[in-house]
């Protein structure tokens, strides 16, 4: 059996390891020069910065890819727990970090914002992990199921229930922090999905389980994750080729079979997997036979696109650790601005991963590597932001960071922009959306297709199909791709 996989992203990735320790032949067509897709390095003053995804959590998946082939996680990456999680700032007062231990959490809460708010806290952490053990083997490690499905395989309603599909996570967050500043930490963590914390559901507090569970520190840099499991797939026998843009799904006899490369090489495949986002298959960019393979993405259910600086630059004034989250103080205007009106609000929350640091010092007076990003309406394709535009946002963004203490001696030699538009090019038929469908709503989430696509024989990978966005999740979503390929292949 040959399969194609379209994409070296971590689903891609995942997917072809999977598949080829089963003894299919597969190969791997990217249209990249390199492996990992979301997870890129980005040239900046002179160093390579990851400009993708940096908080690497759910260590269980990536171990589990790598012992169902024989091998161990550990001897393809050295992986820190990190003890701070993330470290916040705002720009009318206070500072708060959160921590791998949940009472060393709980205290500095209840220095930050009262005793209430400490009990608050460990409520709110007990809650967010009795909805992910609800949803860890029923939703996030199994294909794809309708409501219904979903009833079955939790089995009881209760339990169904307290994951809180009906409320928002903003609403359920009141329940839990008096202190409006805690609120909107604990409701960034919609953000990790693409969505606003004013529309995802409650559900998404299992994200703050997730990090509870373990945030590391890749040594190296994340996109050594991405290498890692290129190596695996490869030493299992799967074969890559980059630079390679598959332009055609290939269909016959109403499945599909194979592809045709920009170029027009053409490769016969028994089964396609697609690991772009699934909007191009519905827009049609993958040919017409597979259009109605996937749906496209309604702008409107665009999940957030960001504008990053990759910079190479001194930092003075703030003591940055890996993480760090800055805020201005109307986080309700942000996600008003992004999913209604379409624009970047005046003081956008600036994330920062300094990457030289959580596992080291940074001498003072010495550059170092920083991806700064704040979040964007998807609506890169429809124009890139002016030059003016964009000038007068890093600016904004500099001031929340001065405000906050923090100085970043960027200039244009040291820094690399990506703009939501630079994201639709580099991710086709996105937007700029880096984190697919947005789970807005009691039922977003089902939105989402499962690993069979509706063409027989072409099947979906990645952070756009079910169970979701995220490293983690994309990888999940490949493995369960690889297991339907096989539960269906067909029989010679
Ligand atoms: C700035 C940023 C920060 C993020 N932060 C985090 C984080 O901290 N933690 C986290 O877990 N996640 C984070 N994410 C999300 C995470 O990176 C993604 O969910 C995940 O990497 C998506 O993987 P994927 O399998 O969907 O593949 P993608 O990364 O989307 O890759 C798909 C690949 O398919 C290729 N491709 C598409 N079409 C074709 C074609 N026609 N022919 C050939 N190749 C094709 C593309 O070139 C690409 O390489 C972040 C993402 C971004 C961009």
């Amino acid at each position: 059996m040959h399969v194609v996989v379209i994409g070296a992203g971590i689903g891609g990735l995942s997917a072809a390891a999977d598949l080829a320790r089963q003894g299919v032949r597969v190969t791997v067509l990217e249209r990249a020069a390199t492996p990992g897709g979301k997870m890129r390095h980005v040239q900046a003053g002179g160093a390579a910065i990851d400009g993708g995804p940096t908080v690497f959590t759910m260590r269980w998946i990536f171990s589990g890819l790598f012992e169902d082939a024989g091998r161990r996680l550990e001897d393809a990456l050295v992986l820190r727990r990190a003890d701070i999680l993330a470290r916040h700032a705002w720009r009318e007062g206070g500072r708060l970090d959160l921590f791998a231990d949940i009472d060393e959490s709980a205290e500095a809460i209840g220095a930050f914002a009262g005793a209430q708010d400490a009990q608050g806290f460990r409520d709110f952490a007990a809650r967010s992990a009795d909805i992910f053990r609800t949803l860890q083997h029923s939703f996030i490690a199994a294909q794809r199921p309708s409501p219904l499905d979903l009833v079955r395989r939790v089995g009881r309603l209760d339990a169904l229930w307290r994951t809180a599909p009906w409320a928002t996570m903003w609403q359920a967050l009141g329940s839990h922090f008096r202190d409006p500043r805690l609120r909107q930490l604990f409701g960034r963590y919609a953000t990790y999905c693409g969505c606003s914390p004013f529309l995802a559901p409650a559900t998404l507090m299992l994200v703050a389980h997730v990090e509870q569970d373990g945030v590391w520190l890749v040594e190296g840099g994340m996109r050594g994750v991405a290498d890692a499991i290129r190596d695996l797939a490869e030493s299992q026998g799967a074969s890559f080729r980059f630079n390679a843009e598959v332009e055609e799904i290939l269909v016959q006899n109403g499945r599909a079979a194979g592809v045709r490369l920009a170029g027009g090489e053409t490769l016969a495949a028994d089964a396609v997997v697609f690991n772009g986002d699934v909007a191009a298959l519905g827009q049609g960019l993958l040919g017409g036979a597979a259009r109605h393979a996937a749906r496209d993405t309604p702008r409107a259910a665009r999940s957030l696109s960001a504008v990053t600086w990759c910079m190479n630059a001194v930092t003075h004034g703030f003591p940055l650790t890996h993480h760090n989250v800055f805020f201005a103080e109307d986080y309700a205007a942000e996600f008003a601005a992004i999913f209604r009106a379409r624009q970047i609000t005046e003081a956008p929350t600036v994330y920062i991963c300094a990457q030289d640091r959580g596992h080291a010092e940074v001498p003072p007076g010495t550059p170092e590597r920083l991806l700064l990003l704040v979040n964007a309406p998807a609506d890169g394709d429809l124009a890139d932001l002016s030059p003016d535009a964009l000038e007068q946002l890093q600016q904004r963004s500099l001031d929340l960071l001065r405000r906050c203490g923090l100085m970043i001696e960027a200039t244009p030699g040291n820094t690399t922009t990506t703009t939501p538009a630079g994201f639709h090019s580099l991710f086709p038929g996105t937007g700029g959306a880096l984190y697919g469908r947005a789970s807005h709503g009691a039922t977003g989430t089902f939105a989402r297709p499962g690993a069979a696509s509706r063409l027989p024989g072409l099947f979906l990978a990645g952070g756009s199909v079910h169970p979701g966005p995220g490293i983690p999740m994309a990888a999940m979503s490949g493995r369960l791709a690889a297991a339907r390929v096989l539960e269906v292949r067909p029989r010679r």
